[in-house]
């Protein structure tokens, strides 16, 4: 296959050219006009950070792009779709109240901000793939709808995928309530009693009211659990356990393919950003970031997510691992870092399975802009 093209540029700034004028010859490397036509409506998807988080990426990044597209006459809009969790983004009202406390208010970013999947999550369009685990996904309308589909993804880790990017913020990101449930079905977490301090944690965050403490333990009745996950990634003891071999492989496919189904019928219209900052171990939809594991490394650019994720996992582990932080093991510049966080998890498969699917490449070349 061949070598797809990523665009790098780093975060050195100066009186000359400073990072947002950095970002607008980033768009201009991937020939954002050729992608962007006049009048088209244009999805920008990413993410707006729980209540609470702060490494999500700055709103005046995003501010810079949608002028970009502007300028070439599209017509940008910032989405999200609604979370499976009970949190901060459950519902298209406490979504918006969040993305606009966290800054994305329409006079920062300068283009109106629409939940891909209407007040409850319920608004949907089913596209079919045919894959060889989803056969119809269910995404978000507003997605589905849009003309141009731009992904950008804060890069960061992830407690079932090892890590998440372009992919994830597609696969996951894109998909409605029904679809994300569908992504989290086959989870079937399990608590070890052992390592549970009856925080209850877990069960304020289950959506289905699936969880108590009972006898200073967690725990789960089967008849009301979802399999969503969220459970196994808010707790901070690793009390909570799934079959990382089966679920996590699955788990990671779906994803794939979910992003591949968000990505139907745009052929020649999507693009992706990752913004290798505030490397956070765990993703953005908890009320709390820890520290980097990583120093900063820059903003990437691509047509192809596969790429874009591969050059940005690949970047990462050639960093040396920050001082102080979760990251305890696989340090050393060129270890694998989020494999050093997340043990269990093959991150891996996403890359993997999104390349034999046909969605792009992972050999790919890093141009430095
Ligand atoms: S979050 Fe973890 S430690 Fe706290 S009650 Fe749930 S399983 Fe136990
Ligand atoms: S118990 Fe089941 S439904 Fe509740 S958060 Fe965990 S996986 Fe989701």
């Amino acid at each position: 296959m061949e070598q797809a093209k990523v665009y790098f540029a780093d975060l050195r700034a100066s009186v000359k050219e400073n990072l947002l004028a950095k970002i607008v010859r980033l768009l201009d490397s991937i020939d954002l006009q050729s992608i962007v036509l006049p009048r088209s409506l244009v999805a920008v998807k990413l993410h707006f950070g729980e209540k609470g988080n702060t490494a999500f990426i700055r709103p005046n990044f995003i501010r810079v792009i949608v002028d970009r597209i502007r300028s070439l006459g599209g017509h940008p809009f910032l989405t999200d779709a609604n979370t499976l969790y009970v949190g901060s983004r459950a519902d298209s009202v406490s979504h918006l109240t969040t993305a606009i406390e966290n800054g994305f208010a329409y006079a920062v970013v300068n283009a109106p901000l629409i939940i891909a999947d209407g007040l409850r999550g319920g608004s949907y369009k089913p596209v079919t793939i045919n894959g060889e685990v989803i056969k119809v996904a269910y995404i978000g309308s507003e997605i589905a709808e849009a003309d141009v589909l731009l992904g950008v993804a804060h890069f960061k880790g992830h407690g079932l995928s090892g890590f998440g990017g372009a992919i994830k913020n597609l696969g996951m990101g894109c998909g409605s309530r029904r679809g994300k449930l569908v992504q989290h079905s086959d989870l079937s977490p399990k608590i070890q009693r052992k390592k549970c301090i009856a925080c209850g944690n877990c069960a304020e965050h289950c959506s289905q009211k699936a969880i108590s403490v009972r006898e200073k333990k967690a725990v789960i009745d089967p008849k009301k659990c979802i399999g969503c996950g969220e459970c196994i990634l808010i707790c901070s003891n690793q009390a909570i356990d799934v079959n990382w071999n089966a679920d996590a492989v699955l788990f990671q496919r779906k994803i794939a393919e979910y992003a591949h189904a968000a990505l139907k019928n745009k052929q020649g219209r999507v693009a992706f950003l990752n913004f290798l900052t505030d490397i956070s171990p765990e993703c953005d939809c908890y009320g709390h970031n820890d520290a980097p594991i990583v120093p900063d490394i820059g903003i990437l650019a691509s047509t192809d997510p596969v790429a874009i994720d591969q050059a940005s996992v690949d970047m990462v582990n050639r960093q040396s691992g920050l001082e102080n932080t979760s990251l305890t093991q696989n340090r050393a510049s060129g270890e694998d870092k989020f494999g050093g966080i997340y043990p269990r998890v093959d991150w891996k498969v996403q890359l993997e399975h999104a390349e034999k699917i046909g969605m792009g490449s992972r050999k790919y070349e890093v141009i430095r802009i």
